[in-house]
């Protein structure tokens, strides 16, 4: 089928088009300079953006992929989780031409479709498959039995996710928002064991009730306190070598703790997806440590891993292929829609 999916649900508006599991565009407008200067996506902001890019970024979506939007057989759109205002601004556009176009809406689920999006790539998902999702609003372990009707998560963070935690670290060290893409190049250059930053939930103790459970709020205190202190004493903080050392500590406990429950599920494929997954040193130390395992690493390229429409195109894809009945034309934009619910009804 061919399938137009939108997704609004935090400061990119993104437009793709895919026909099965082939990538015909994928159009992506980001107010993130607008943000910049608060050091945080601001929500009625992002609201406004997507209300000026959405018609836009659909025409330039279907010169892309060289189709008339007649042509479409489905709509798909994120309808959560997210922020309430953006999504909002998504539901009402694929409403609008679902209903105008006469096709079928399908309103889905934005995690679900961070894990679909990687069959864009690297062709169908092996299934059952452990997803980790790491982005800046999320950090969890799932188990996908089947990315349209069955995913179950297996441990999720307590406090920040992986993506707030390299945003609020970059903050610290003066590097501009978002900060994930400024520490990874910052680390290129620093060292890894320059200094020894705690891994969160991984002792003994944490492990037994939360052996799945991500932690970074104190990762993040510690550097805090590590760069507090160079300054007091007068020194200069030496940014590439926090970069790299935090970025170590982050990947480490989401690669062990990955490994750790793709064993104990049983699982051989490894998914990781979310805008955390660009990162370079994530990348690397997945394949290196699950090789060693004989468990299998699929990784979309980093366009794909942050938010952008095709994903949602992808999983909208999937599930006509797969026969699910299409959501109402009425359906909610649910901003703490959880990952169990992969297809609004
Ligand atoms: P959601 O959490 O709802 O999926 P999001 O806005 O966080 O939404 P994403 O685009 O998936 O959307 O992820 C953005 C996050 O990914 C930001 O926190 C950003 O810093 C982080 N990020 C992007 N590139 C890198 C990188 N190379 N290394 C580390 N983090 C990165
Ligand atoms: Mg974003
Ligand atoms: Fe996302």
């Amino acid at each position: 089928p061919l399938v137009l999916g939108i997704e609004t649900s935090c400061d990119e508006t993104g437009v793709g088009i895919v026909r099965g599991h082939t990538l015909l565009a994928d159009a992506v407008a980001s107010s993130v300079d607008q943000h910049a200067r608060f050091g945080g996506v601001v929500p009625e902001v992002a609201s406004r953006a997507h209300l000026e890019a959405m018609v836009p970024t659909i025409e330039r979506a279907c010169e892309t992929a060289g189709i008339a939007l007649h042509d479409v057989d489905a709509i798909a759109v994120t309808s959560g989780p997210g922020l309430a205002g953006a999504l909002l601004v998504g539901v009402a556009a694929a409403k609008s031409l679902a209903l105008s176009l006469g096709k079928p809406l399908y309103g889905v689920n934005h995690l679900a479709a961070h894990v679909a999006v990687d069959q864009l790539e690297h062709g169908p998902l092996p299934e059952p498959c452990l997803a980790l999702l790491v982005s800046g609003g999320h950090s969890s372990l799932l188990r996908v039995e089947d990315v349209t009707s069955s995913i179950n998560p297996l441990g999720a963070t307590i406090d920040d996710a992986a993506g707030e935690a390299f945003d609020k670290v970059a903050r610290l060290l003066g590097l501009p928002f978002p900060g994930g893409p400024h520490i990874d190049r910052q680390a290129a250059s620093g060292s890894s064991i320059a200094i020894d930053f705690p891994r969160g939930l991984t002792s003994r103790k944490d492990l037994e009730r939360h052996r799945f459970d991500f932690s970074f709020s104190g990762l993040k205190t510690a550097v805090a306190r590590w760069v507090e202190a160079r300054e007091r004493s007068g020194e200069p903080v030496p940014v590439a070598d926090v970069a790299a050392s935090f970025q170590e500590a982050v990947c480490d406990v989401l690669v062990r703790k990955a490994l750790d429950a793709a064993s104990a599920e049983g699982i051989e494929d490894l998914l990781i997806g979310g805008g955390v997954a660009a990162n370079s040193r994530l990348r690397a130390m997945a394949e290196e440590r699950a090789s060693q395992l004989g468990i299998r690493v699929r990784v979309p390229r980093p366009g794909l891993c942050t938010d952008n429409g095709a994903m949602v195109a992808a999983l909208g894809s999937s599930i006509v292929a797969r026969g699910h009945a299409p959501s109402s034309y009425d359906l909610p934009a649910d901003s703490s829609l959880p990952v169990t619910s992969i297809l609004a009804v």
